[in-house]
């Protein structure tokens, strides 16, 4: 059960697990260590460099798509914490290279050729390299680079900077005279690059021996299409209604191509699942020229935007556009095990033909105990519900006055999020209770 405890300590427990592993390798170098100092800021500098590495190595666990990894936060809040963490890395490494160079000229020897060519070489692409990290991502489309390659790119470059870190280290050799700490070092790099293999090759290769075929592809409204896909040959996956899954379509899984989806169809439904998507760029705008028939691969399921540990009598699900989609799958799943919570969905859209399941919402609304307030943007009247934005005055027309007893699911684009979120904490509703997904994960 999710209770505002559970929820602290684990937070708490998930960071503290990760700043210790951050600081790890400061202790593992002074475990033993007999060499005198060379210095406050030779040995800080160097002190930074370690702290970089690890946090560098340990992007690759918060992107390893493991469900317990980052529990109790949601995929989108770990990798946006994923981002954060990067940006202090680079932060290190960075300061790390400056205070070294500025503490004693005698550093710059690490980067002449004429010393040592391979190292100096490997150096300046390292320092090159965690720079692009940062620089590609923030800039990505003003360097026209579409997100399959930026994503390849992302990780083939971290791992050149946490192998070469690695190498670097043990060339130094200062803090790492013992051969157990060089082992752990090397095991450190060992398992970072495990962790991209396992991802882009043992999953796919997973996923392959439990293929979909695409079933039908349905336009819900202008520019969303829903696409049902069915297991073959074996009884689908089970997932907890709200959450997504990474699908790719074709006849194989060893592709660039992956997005991540949430299933709007029920969780009682197993074997056939239903992706809902609005087109935005390459891969989605596709989606309506699949033809049924062809192939698809799921991974997943991930996410914790779920009803599973709700104890709330009543939940608030606050969505605009395709942010719709978790709702769906909760509220089918409800329909199909005749669950008779109450629910309000505040769901805004541009207006009553832009607004996909509007239907399917009247049918399920009758079914459950489950009020739906449509928010057209662009209607003069709606006497279905309300128009503009979504706003503090509309929540509270439709939400009990005491709002700590609901539980409330938030999903919808960017400036929806932005203005929702802060009026339910504001309302003192405890974090626990309150669920975000973010669609835009970078
Ligand atoms: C947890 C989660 C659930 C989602 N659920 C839905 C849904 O139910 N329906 C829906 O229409 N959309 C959903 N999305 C968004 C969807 O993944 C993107 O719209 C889609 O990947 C865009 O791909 P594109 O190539 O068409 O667009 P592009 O123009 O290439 O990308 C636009 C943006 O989409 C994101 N994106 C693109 N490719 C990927 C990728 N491979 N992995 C992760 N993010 C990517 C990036 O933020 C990128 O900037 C979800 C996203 C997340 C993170």
């Amino acid at each position: 059960m999710r209770t505002k405890a559970t929820f602290l300590k684990s937070a708490f427990a998930w960071l503290t697990i990760f700043f210790v592993l951050v600081a790890a390798p400061l202790v593992l170098a002074l475990i033993g260590h007999q060499q005198e100092s060379r210095g406050f800021w030779i040995e800080f500098g160097v002190g930074l460099g370690f702290v970089g590495l690890a946090m560098m190595g340990l992007q690759f666990l918060l992107t390893a798509r493991y469900s317990k990894i980052g529990f109790p936060f949601g995929m989108d809040e770990l990798l946006q914490f994923h981002g954060q963490a990067g940006y202090f890395a680079w932060g290190f490494i960075m300061t790390h290279f400056f205070v070294l160079l500025l503490s004693n000229t005698d550093f710059l020897e690490f980067l002449d050729p004429r010393v040592n060519f391979l190292r100096a070489l490997a150096l300046s692409s390292v320092i090159i390299a965690v720079t692009a990290l940062i620089v590609l991502t923030l800039w990505r489309e003003k360097f026209g680079l579409i997100y399959e390659w930026w994503r390849l790119s992302h990780g083939l470059l971290a791992l050149f900077v946490v192998l070469v870190g690695t190498v670097h280290i043990m060339q130094v050799g200062f803090y790492v005279s013992e051969l157990w700490q060089q082992v752990t070092w090397v095991g450190f790099s060992v398992i970072a690059m495990g962790l991209l293999v396992h991802n882009r090759v043992f999953r796919p290769w997973q996923m392959s021996r439990k293929p979909y075929e695409v079933i039908s592809v349905k336009k819900e409204v202008d520019e969303i299409w829903s696409i049902v896909l069915e297991a073959k040959g074996h009884q689908g996956f089970t997932f907890r209604a709200g959450q997504f899954a990474w699908v790719t379509l074709g006849d194989t899984p060893f592709k660039l191509q992956q997005h991540p989806f949430t299933i709007s169809s029920s969780a009682e439904k197993k074997s056939r699942i239903r992706f809902t998507i609005k087109e935005l760029g390459d891969f989605t705008s596709e989606i309506s020229s699949i033809k049924p028939g062809s192939g698809a691969f799921v991974e997943g399921p991930y996410g914790n935007f779920t009803l599973s540990e709700s104890t709330a009598t009543h939940n608030i699900f606050i969505t605009g556009g395709i942010g719709i989609t978790p709702a769906m799958s909760i509220l089918n799943t409800l329909r199909d095990r005749r669950d008779t919570r109450k629910m309000t969905l505040i769901y805004g859209s541009p207006n009553r033909e832009q607004t996909p399941f509007f239907e399917e919402l009247k049918v399920l609304s009758a079914e459950l105990n489950l009020q739906v307030i449509h928010v057209f943007e662009d209607a003069e009247e709606n006497p279905e519900g309300e128009k503009g934005f979504i706003t503090e005055k509309i929540l509270k027309k439709y939400t009990p006055g005491n709002f700590a007893s609901c539980e409330y699911f938030i999903c919808g684009p960017p400036a929806m999020m932005n203005a929702v979120e802060p009026v339910i904490s504001g309302w003192g509703v405890p974090v626990h209770k309150v669920h975000s997904e973010r669609f835009n994960i970078v």
